[in-house]
Parts: structure tokens; sequence; C-alpha cells
């Protein structure tokens, strides 16, 4: 055999110990072998290696199923940390987070509505005091941008609100960190830390969550893995025509896309108009007082119109979503952003209209829920990229910052 093959399949296995000790809470050898399907010998020999890289320890004895009782192992959590950040809101958010998904150490940012390079000086800001903070091996950045994104290329093509075009952002942390650097989409990034750390018991590997906010975009999860599209979009639905005629202007320069009729933005605009009306309401009548906090005040206090536009959003998600599932027959929707705040009456509305539009089978298996990881999913999500690669848990000393 081939130098090149022996270790590639040396290190394929050791990813997939790896992979089951990472689903357990513990577990002996002999199940990683019943798991894997690999030797009694081979994992005890790869067990050894993990064991002398500290990311694994024998945490005591299991039961015995007669004969002797089988040693524990578990995942040494704090081992190595990843980094994570998100920067898809008025402040940046960044995190050293463990190997489980526990954040050990936060800084935020307020953006103040910087853009283009001083943004950009935000970023290094956060990344140097995070840096200087940990004192356990580092795996790898990983950052959630806002817009469209080149994940191979690790370059932010177009987000609008950092004003960054075409910006080669991997390429300038790995040059100024020495560490890998993952980068993703906002709800790309959502979707994986919602997959990796959010759902509990789930042994779903399929996974769609749509982040509705000021616009919408979905990550889709397909057998474990982000489901990239053949440039990087896959998951921008919320430029996917709902209302074909008459629809309004949208910031793409279409009209009726989803974004115009479901994201709170489109809410906020709605409620604006229905304050300006002479109509009984809960709403300030100051168009500039309107924001998602007052709607919710007078949604939850009982304005028949407010409510019945807040339902109207959930209607169009729900089209939007069915069209999806008819597609894809994934069950496991997850949704995350402001909009959520809407809570149950507003996820009625959408699994309403999934009901009613999408193919029976399809529609009684899906689950439309709310997301568990509030705001920390764009964070975990980044730094669960770098968490599912295990080949990085192991190359620690070719890349580390220099301090
Ligand atoms: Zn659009």
């Amino acid at each position: 055999m081939e130098k090149a093959t022996r270790q590639h399949i040396k290190e394929h296995n050791r990813n997939l110990v790896l992979k089951t000790i990472f689903e357990h809470d513990s577990i002996s050898r002999a199940d990683i072998s019943r798991h894997t399907r690999l030797t009694r010998t081979t994992v005890s020999d790869i067990v050894a290696d993990l064991l002398t890289e500290g990311l694994v320890s024998e945490i005591g004895v299991g039961e015995s199923l007669g004969g002797k009782s089988p040693i524990l192992l578990s995942l040494v959590e704090d081992s190595r940390y990843l980094i994570g950040l998100d920067l898809a809101h008025n402040q940046f958010r960044g995190a050293i987070v463990n190997l489980r998904g526990k954040i050990r150490e936060l800084v935020t940012l307020p953006v103040n509505s910087r853009n283009g390079k001083q943004a950009l000086a935000l970023v290094y800001e956060i990344l140097d005091r995070l840096i200087t903070a940990s004192s356990v091996p580092l795996v790898g950045i990983g950052i959630g941008t806002p817009g469209l994104v080149n994940i191979t290329e690790g370059v932010v093509v177009n987000a609008v609100n950092l004003d960054w075009k075409d910006l080669p952002l991997a390429q300038l942390m790995e040059q100024r960190y020495h560490l890998p650097v993952s980068i993703l989409n906002d709800s790309q990034a959502a979707a994986m830390g919602e997959y990796t750390f959010g759902q509990k018991g789930t042994s779903e590997s399929n996974l769609i969550l749509i982040n509705v906010r000021h616009g919408i975009g979905a990550g889709i999860i397909i057998q474990g893995r982000l489901f990239h599209g053949d440039g990087g979009g896959a998951g921008e639905i919320g430029h996917v025509v709902v209302v074909p005629e008459g629809g309004l202007l949208c910031r793409c320069g279409n009209r009726g896309c989803l974004e115009t009729v479901a994201s709170a933005q489109a809410l906020v605009k709605q409620a604006q108009a229905l304050a300006t009306q002479p109509i009984q309401t809960l709403l300030p009548r100051s168009p500039q007082e309107i924001n998602l906090d007052t709607i919710q005040l007078a949604f939850t206090g009982g304005d028949d119109n407010v409510r019945r536009a807040v339902l109207e959003t959930g209607r169009y998600m729900g089209l939007a979503i069915s069209n999806l599932v008819g597609t894809l027959n994934i069950k496991n929707i997850v949704l995350t952003g402001d909009m959520t705040r809407f809570g149950r009456p507003w996820l009625d509305a959408i699994r309403e209209v999934i009901s009613t539009t999408t193919l029976a089978r399809l529609a009684q298996e899906t689950q439309i829920e709310i997301g568990h990881l509030g705001e920390n999913s764009i964070i975990l999500g980044a730094s669960a990229m770098l968490a599912n690669n295990y080949s990085l848990l192991f190359n620690l000393t070719e890349m580390q910052p220099r301090r």
C-alpha cells in the first residue's frame, strides 16, 4: 500500500473514532468499535493517541455486561478552544468556545454604523483580545458575516451594511493570526450552530434553518454538511418571489420578494402605515417610534390590526418553507431571528400554511421549531465549522498565533 493511502486511512479512522466520542457523553472502547466497525486493536491504538494528545480522558468504569467492567472515555472539552465571531448585528460579538460549544470568554463591541476598513479594524480588535485571553491551544477562527459569502474562497462577496465587497476576509485573518479561518454567512452559521449544539437528542442529519430578521436567509444542512450551492449562495430565500403580481419593490431590484412581506423590516413598514390610519391602535402614532418592541407591545396587548399583520408575515413564511419542504423533504426546520419574538401565534400561522400547501405526507413529518441557542447561534455555528473538522484538532503546532 502506498504511504499516502495508509496515512489517509489512518486519518479517516481517527476521525471516525473522534466523531463517535464527540457524539457520546462517555463511551467504552468496545462500544466505539461497535459504532465504527473498526477492530478493537485499531480503536485501542487510536484512543492511545487521543489520550496522549489530551483530547480524550478515561473518566471511570461503566457497567459490566459480564466480565471486566469497561473503562469509559470522554472528550476533554477544554483541551482545545475555538473562536467564533458574529458580525451580523449592530454590535460585533466574538467568543472563545470550547469543544462542547460552551462560551468561555465573550467580547462585544458596538459597530455604530462603522463600515469598510473601520469595521474590519473592529474585527481585529475583538480577535486580538480573545487570542491574548486564551491559555489553551486554538483550533481556528470561524466567522459568521452578513451578506453573500464564497465559503470555499473565504471571501465576503457583498455585505451591504458593512460596505464590504469582494473582501478576502479569510486570507486577511490567516495572515495576521496564523490560524485556519472559516467564513460563513450569518444564516449558514446559525444553521451549523443549531445543528451541532442546539438539537440535543435528534439523530436527523438534515436541517433547514431560516433566519428571519431585517432580511431573510436560510442555512441548509444535508447529511451533516452545510450545503453551499454552486456559488456559495444556497439559502438566499429572502429573494424568492411570493407576490407574483403587484408586489412591493425589494432592495434587490425585483418585486414581491419574501423579504418585502415577511421580514422584520416589512412588518415595521406595515405597522408604520397602520399607525397613520384613522383606526384604533395600540401602536405609537409617530412612525419613528415604531419598531419591533412597540409592535410586540401592541401585539401582546391585543391590537387586532397588528395581530393580523404579524400573522400575515407568518403565512408568507409558511409558503416559502412549504416550497423548501416540497423540494427537499427535510423534516427538521428551525426558525431564528428577531421575528421569533412573536412566538406561538406566528409559528402556528406558518404551520397552518405548510399543512395546507405541502403534500400531506411531507407536511405531517415536518417539525418546525424556534431555535434553542438564541443570540449565540451564529457564534457557536461559526466555531462548529472548525470543531467538526477533526483533522484541525491535531495540526496545532504548524499554525499557532504569534503572541
Ligand atoms: Zn429581493
